[in-house]
């Protein structure tokens, strides 16, 4: 074990005992921090998978957010003197955004930024579903359909153009890139494939939406740095898995922004977006 491994591992249970201690006892909206942050959804509603919150919960966040923050549009958490602003971003376009997510979205009057991959809208593409129940992680050919046909996955259930249309017709909802076929962008070597899934993706989605899209999601978080080239050559703004908040906004990259994973425990949630789990972390190295 190298000599900063141990530190960091101890670092890490104790920001999950803090998080509880935290939970139980709020001490961190005591904290003076003033950090911005993105959360990143996936799924809201019934049965509870990778990622899913329920409806009750994703009411109580916004409860807390709004209280706690203020909820912005997702380029207004890089702008220069906004402080305790979170945006909110959904991955992946399911049906149950479209069910569940958006009406509670217009009942509190809060913005978000829906990340859409485009060859997966209004039917899975055969042999595709694994891309979205599988981690490029654990598979070193997750570019490769041949290596999963023998895989059986639910179809992910992304919703159809005509939904699409209608949710990005609401001014509180903006579309993003998320790929066209949900590939792992850190395993692609040739710069035809990565155009047309960034530059190509985006294209279509303003094509049949008849909106302007400038941001991009890196499918599981995962970019090479001539994925990061492409993706600065074609959008404005693109957010990673990597965990985080915008501690100095202004300072921060656009083209890759941490984000806090809302699905995990409530707990945990509020405990990263007071920024107090951030600081430790640079004092721990
Ligand atoms: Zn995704």
């Amino acid at each position: 074990m190298s000599g900063a491994g141990l530190p960091r591992r101890l670092a890490r249970g104790g920001f999950e005992a803090l998080a509880r201690l935290d939970g139980a006892t709020q001490f961190s909206r005591h904290y003076p921090d003033e950090s911005n942050a993105v959360l990143a959804y996936h799924a809201v509603g019934e049965p509870a998978g990778y990622g899913n919150v329920s409806v009750d919960r994703f009411r109580r966040d916004l409860d807390y957010l709004t209280d706690a923050f203020e909820v912005v549009d997702l380029p207004a958490v890089l702008e220069a003197g906004g402080e305790k602003r979170v945006a909110l971003t959904f991955d992946d376009a399911y049906d149950d955004f479209y069910e569940n997510a958006l009406p509670v979205l217009r009942e509190y009057r809060v913005p978000a930024t829906l990340f859409v991959p485009v060859a997966f809208v209004g039917g899975c593409p055969d042999g595709y579903a694994y891309r979205f129940a599988r981690s490029p992680v654990d598979h070193e050919a997750f570019n490769d359909p041949a290596a999963f046909v023998d895989e059986s996955v639910r179809d992910p259930g992304v919703m159809s153009w005509d939904r699409l249309r209608e949710v990005a017709a609401d001014p509180l909802v903006t579309v993003g890139t998320h790929t066209r076929t949900h590939l792992d962008l850190a395993r692609v070597r040739d710069r035809k494939t990565l155009e047309d899934e960034i530059v190509g993706a985006r294209d279509e989605l303003e094509d049949r939406l008849g909106v302007a899209v400038d941001r991009f999601c890196y499918p599981f978080g995962r970019y090479s740095e001539a994925a990061v080239d492409v993706v600065r050559e074609s959008h404005a703004m693109a957010v990673t898995s990597e965990r985080g908040v915008l501690s100095d906004p202004e300072a921060a990259d656009a083209y890759r922004l941490p984000r806090v994973r809302a699905h995990e425990p409530t707990h945990r949630v509020r405990f990263d977006l007071s920024g107090l789990r951030w600081r430790l972390t640079e004092l721990v190295g």
